[in-house]
């Protein structure tokens, strides 16, 4: 049987939790992250985000730099394709951007 090195940490973190060991680094806290897969991985474009993800973004310092680069979007409105008629309209009065999921990573 190998032996394995021991280590301590102060948090075991399973799965993704990159962006938590991030936050607890920065407040000197020690972590491990567990995860699967080998590799980071951006699927899909882009990422809707909302208030409460710009708040964790601000908390690890770059918040203003996704900011910079995606626009504030103001509302949403459904269209008819064949009649051009609204069918349904939704302010977003928060903050909400569609963050491209490559700049994220
Ligand atoms: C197609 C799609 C589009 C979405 N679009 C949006 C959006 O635009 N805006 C939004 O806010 N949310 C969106 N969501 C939801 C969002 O992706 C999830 O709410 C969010 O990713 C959940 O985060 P999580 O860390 O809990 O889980 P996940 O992001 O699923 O992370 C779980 C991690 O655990 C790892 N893992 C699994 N099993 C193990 C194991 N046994 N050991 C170690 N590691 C393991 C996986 O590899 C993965 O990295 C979308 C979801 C989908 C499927």
């Amino acid at each position: 049987m190998q032996r394995q090195e021991e280590s301590s940490e102060d948090i075991v973190i399973v799965g993704a939790g990159l962006a938590a060991a991030l936050r607890l680094h920065m407040k000197g806290v020690r972590s491990v992250v567990l995860e699967s897969s080998p590799a980071l991985r951006a699927l899909g474009f882009a990422f809707a985000t909302w208030p409460n993800a710009f708040r964790a973004l601000d908390a690890l310092g770059i918040g203003d730099q996704i900011r910079k680069l995606h626009l504030h979007i103001q509302g949403l409105r459904v269209m008819s394709a064949s009649t051009g008629e609204i069918a349904k309209e939704v302010d977003f009065r928060d903050e909400f951007r569609c963050v491209r999921r490559d700049v994220l990573m």
